[in-house]
C-alpha cells in the first residue's frame, strides 16, 4: 500500500465505559492539538454548571431533538441514562471542512452506528485497568448510591463487550500514557502511516495481551 500523506481529515471516535476517564483523556488530547476539534453533540439533558450551549453541547428539548432526527440531521443518536444524545452531520463535516480532524466522544451504541455510516471514521476504545478500579472510581465520585453503582458496573460490563467494533484499544491505567497513546493514534491516522500505532495499540494486540478489564470478560 502507498504511504503518501493523507489529504482528507479523519473522524476519530473515542468510547469507553462510564467511569473510565474518557472526558479527561479526550480534553487533554484535543487541547494539545490545534488541528483536532471536538464534535459538538446535541443532547436533551440539562447543562451542568460551567457547561456552555454550542460549546460543550447543543442543549435542546426532546421535541427539537426528535425534529432533527426526522430531518435526518444526525449521523447517529442514542439514549443514555434516559436522555437523548446525537452527532449531527455538521458536527463532523464542519471541522473536516476546516481541514481539521474531529474527535467524537460518544457512547458505544452511537459508535456502532458511526461504524455503519462513516467509512472514514476510526475507533478507539478506552478501557479501565480492571473492573475493580472502575468500581473504585465510580465510588470515588461520591455521587451515586450503591445500587446505582451496581447498575453502572453492569452497564460497563456490557459496554466492554463492544470491543470488537473498535480499531484501537487503550488502557487508561496511567493518565499520561493514555493521553500519549490516543495522540499517537491521531497522528498515525493523520499521516496515513498507521503501522506502528496499529502494532502498539491495535485491538488484536490489546486482546492478545488480555488488556485491562477486558481480561475479566466472560469468554463466549
Ligand atoms: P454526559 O451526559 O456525561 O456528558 O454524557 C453521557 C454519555 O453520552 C457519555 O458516554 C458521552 O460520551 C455520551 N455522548 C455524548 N455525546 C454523544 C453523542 O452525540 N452520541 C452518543 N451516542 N453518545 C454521546
Amino acid at each position: 500500500m502507498a504511504t503518501s500523506a493523507r489529504v482528507v481529515p479523519v473522524p476519530i471516535v473515542v468510547s469507553a465505559p462510564s467511569g473510565t476517564g474518557k472526558t479527561t483523556v479526550c480534553r487533554a488530547v484535543v487541547g494539545a492539538d490545534p488541528k483536532l476539534e471536538f464534535s459538538i453533540s446535541h443532547t436533551t439533558r440539562t447543562a451542568r454548571p460551567g457547561e456552555r450551549d454550542g460549546v460543550d453541547y447543543h442543549f435542546v428539548d426532546e421535541e427539537a431533538f426528535l425534529a432533527l432526527v426526522k430531518d435526518e440531521r444526525f449521523v447517529e443518536h442514542a439514549e443514555y441514562n434516559g436522555k437523548l444524545y446525537g452527532t449531527s452531520h455538521e458536527a463532523i463535516d464542519g471541522p473536516i471542512a476546516r481541514g481539521c480532524d474531529v474527535l467524537l466522544e460518544i457512547e458505544v451504541q452511537g459508535a456502532a452506528q458511526i461504524r455503519e455510516r462513516r467509512e472514514d471514521a476510526r475507533f478507539v476504545f478506552l478501557v479501565p485497568p480492571s473492573l475493580a478500579t472502575l468500581e473504585a472510581r465510580l465510588r470515588g465520585r461520591g455521587t451515586d448510591a450503591s445500587e446505582v453503582i451496581a447498575k453502572r458496573l453492569a452497564i460497563a460490563g456490557n459496554e466492554l463487550s463492544a470491543v470488537s467494533g473498535f480499531d484501537y484499544v487503550v488502557i487508561n491505567d496511567h493518565l499520561e500514557d493514555a493521553i500519549a497513546a490516543v495522540r499517537e493514534i491521531v497522528a498515525a491516522e493523520r499521516s496515513g502511516q498507521r503501522g506502528d500505532a496499529v502494532a502498539r495499540h491495535g485491538r488484536e494486540t490489546a486482546l492478545a495481551r488480555g488488556a485491562g478489564a477486558l481480561a475479566e470478560l466472560p469468554s463466549d
